[in-house]
């Protein structure tokens, strides 16, 4: 596994997959906020650079660097969703002001290091890539400064368990000469504040024992699960995040409400067509029974035409030829006596129509089951047409009416 830094831990700890996403990708960016962070570290390093040889740098100095660095990490730099780019680049100058608020203090002379990046052994065989903002002398005290640009909302409650603070010192401790009293100072440049303590051997120690623990976890990850929440939508990994993405397609498919109004509409419509269904069922074996009884009255009567008030019903008898189902034998029959462009082959009507009039070829018309139907029509005479349709039209259209009836009839 490669050696870890502070930043690589942070981005862990916040989302597993992030921090794969940010070792792993091949289109790496960085938050707004690390893009603050990073223009103004770099605007330290610069200012300090300057203090240490003598030629302090001047706000505008300050400011106009803060501005080049911050256009080169805009680069490489994905914003959240909604987040206002101007305003983070507002944040970052007015720390850049607070930071040189703090260096007027001194005139540099008393800085050991700054901009500092090593790397430092832990227990257990494990080490973490560190880098400290700031080492100064201050009397007999060896002061490890780290500058903080986040926000600080709860930072100042973590102060006591700052892991990464403590390990900085061990590494200052054990590399820079004659630091043995170690103070921890952390200085906060959205509010222009600080705050520091002392730091004893056996806490770096306990620190960096904590720190080699938790690295061994990180390496044995295989799975880096995501963590969705509300900061997913800064997260400057989200476009290569298949778990947010997908979350994101079931959002946009379809927002929850429109889901629940279109199941809603489906299940109402869906009980109304089985209500149809069944009415129409009913409609029509209702219809059946009600042609029988007219079709045995005109027998009865001796009449292909039943006389009701305003409305005549015609009875017609047709005989109709089945063919058989399996129509293998037909067409080879059909194709054996050159028959078979004579007749359409879609539906095998001339050839039915042929059967009825006997005029087929017997040995097809044997196959052929015929069968009487009676077809019945509707005509109005007068008042309301059927279908929406005027009466003359009626007489056509009733056609859509006729109901195949069995021979029985
Ligand atoms: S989008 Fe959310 S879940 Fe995905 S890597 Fe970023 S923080 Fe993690």
């Amino acid at each position: 596994m490669a050696v870890l830094s502070f930043k690589d831990l942070r981005e862990y700890r916040a989302c597993p997959r992030a921090y794969m996403l940010s070792v792993a990708s091949d289109c790496w960016r960085m938050s707004l906020q690390d893009c603050l962070d990073a223009a103004v570290r770099r605007t330290m390093s610069y200012a300090d650079g300057r203090r240490v040889m003598g030629r302090r740098a001047t706000r505008a100095e300050m400011l106009a660097k803060y501005r080049q660095e911050w256009g080169a990490c805009m680069e490489d730099t994905s914003p959240g969703e909604g987040q206002d780019v101007a305003e983070f680049f507002r944040q970052g100058e007015d720390c850049v002001r607070r930071m040189a608020d703090f260096m007027d203090a001194s005139d540099g002379s008393e800085i050991v290091a700054f901009d500092v990046h090593g790397v430092q052994s832990l227990p257990f065989g494990t080490s973490v890539r560190i880098s400290i903002d700031e080492v100064y002398r201050r009397g007999g005290s060896t002061v490890v400064c780290k500058y903080i640009t986040a926000p600080d909302e709860g930072l100042r409650k973590e102060l006591s368990s700052d892991v990464e603070a403590r390990v900085s010192a061990l590494w200052a401790m054990y590399s820079l000469p004659g630091a043995d009293r170690m103070v921890l100072q952390w200085r906060f440049l959205r509010t222009g504040d600080e705050t520091e303590c002392f730091v004893r051997k056996p806490s770096m120690e306990e620190a960096a024992k904590r720190l080699s623990e938790e690295i061994s976890r990180v390496a044995q990850d295989q799975a880096f699960p995501p963590v969705l929440d509300d900061s997913c939508r800064d997260c400057p990994h989200r476009s290569h995040c298949e778990a947010y993405l997908s979350t994101l397609r079931r959002k946009e498919a379809m927002p929850k409400g429109a889901v629940d109004d279109l199941v809603r509409e489906y299940a109402e419509l869906d009980e109304k067509v089985v209500a149809l269904r069944l009415r129409l069922e009913m409609l029509e074996s209702r219809r059946d029974a009600v042609k029988a009884k007219l079709v045995g009255y005109a027998d009865s009567a001796g009449s292909d035409v039943v006389d009701g008030n305003g409305v005549s019903i015609d009875i017609m008898r047709y005989k109709r030829a089945n063919l058989p189902k399996d129509k293998t034998a037909v067409i080879k029959r059909l194709k054996d006596t050159g028959q078979y462009d004579a007749v359409s082959m879609v539906n095998y009507s001339r050839l039915r129509s042929d059967i009825v009039k006997g005029v087929a070829d017997p040995e097809i018309a044997r196959m052929a089951l015929i069968t009487e139907d009676i077809r019945v029509r509707v005509r109005r005479r007068q008042g309301r047409s059927i279908r929406g349709v005027s009466p003359a039209e009626a007489d056509v259209f009733s056609g859509g009416l006729f109901a195949p009836a069995s021979s029985n009839y």
